[in-house]
């Protein structure tokens, strides 16, 4: 009877250390493997109790969250790098495609105009063979300096492609989109940057296309803010066309969005 009462204390004992053992040493290492596998942020591990432990979990947690930090820097030194050309300083080609679907989604929510805009600087193959890739650089900078200074905070100005830039504006009026393409296409030619292979003007100018979405979009035919969007870039980029045959340094609007 003595052994068999002294087994069952023993048992008990034994079983309230196992529980602390589990509760101090093996859950906090689970929770932190979990923390690990689900690949989530520093932000995520603020709460994390263990961190303030002085034991050796509490070493591992803070070692952890050290790691964790240095992890997010990195990420957004490289989202940063991936989503700026570096040329212009505009949105990237990489943030275009990130970043325009939400953007026209959440402006017509809001009942606004959206309008994209693609512009191309004229016959800048010539202006490289004239004047050199250096300054055909520079001369790009410019034009991307001016729009980013004429662009709203509110718009999203990229750098597309090499002379192609493309931005997105919303606007309560759509008559706004007109004036503001109109004086950026302005602005540009009244930089005045010498450009003798464009011809009659001499100095260098953009041709725009554009193309203006509003909510009822939405509601005829276009399923998805992408579809609208990828059909948004099509007519904008054909209206461009129009405006490279038909003498160039102009804006034209498409006045319709074809799925
Ligand atoms: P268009 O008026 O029809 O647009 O004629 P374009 O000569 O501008 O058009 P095209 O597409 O034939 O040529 C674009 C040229 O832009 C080709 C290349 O020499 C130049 N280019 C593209 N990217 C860069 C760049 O990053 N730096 C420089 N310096 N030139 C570039
Ligand atoms: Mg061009
Ligand atoms: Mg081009």
């Amino acid at each position: 009877e003595e052994i068999i009462a002294e087994a069952i204390v023993a048992l008990a004992i034994s079983l309230i250390l196992i529980g602390w053992v589990s509760h101090w040493i093996v859950s906090p290492l689970k929770s932190l493997a979990e923390h690990m596998r689900s690949g989530e942020s520093n932000s995520d591990l603020k709460d994390f109790t263990e961190l303030n432990r002085s034991d050796e979990i509490g070493q591992l947690a803070r070692a952890y969250q050290g790691l964790l930090i240095k992890l997010d820097n990195q990420l957004n030194i490289l989202r940063t790098k991936s989503d700026t050309d570096p040329l212009t300083g505009l949105g990237s080609r990489h943030k275009y495609s990130r970043t325009a679907t939400p953007f026209l989604k959440r402006h017509l929510a809001k009942g606004n105009y959206v309008g994209l805009i693609v512009c191309d600087v004229d016959n800048f193959k010539a202006f490289n063979d004239i004047y050199g890739h250096t300054e055909g650089d520079n001369a790009l900078s410019q034009v991307g300096k001016k729009i980013k200074q004429l662009a709203r905070d509110s718009d999203l100005a990229f750098r597309y492609g090499g002379e192609e830039f493309v931005i997105f504006c919303a606007r309560p009026e759509a008559e706004q989109l007109a004036n503001f393409t109109e004086r950026l296409r302005r602005e540009i030619e009244g930089m005045a940057i010498t450009h003798q292979g464009n011809q009659p003007y001499g100095i260098v100018t953009i041709s725009v296309g554009g193309a203006i979405a509003e909510r009822q979009n939405m509601y005829q035919g276009f399923n998805t803010h992408q579809e609208l969007q990828e059909a948004m870039f099509n007519v904008a980029d054909k209206a461009l066309y129009e405006c490279k045959q038909s003498g160039r340094n102009k804006v034209i609007w498409s006045s319709k969005l074809d799925k």
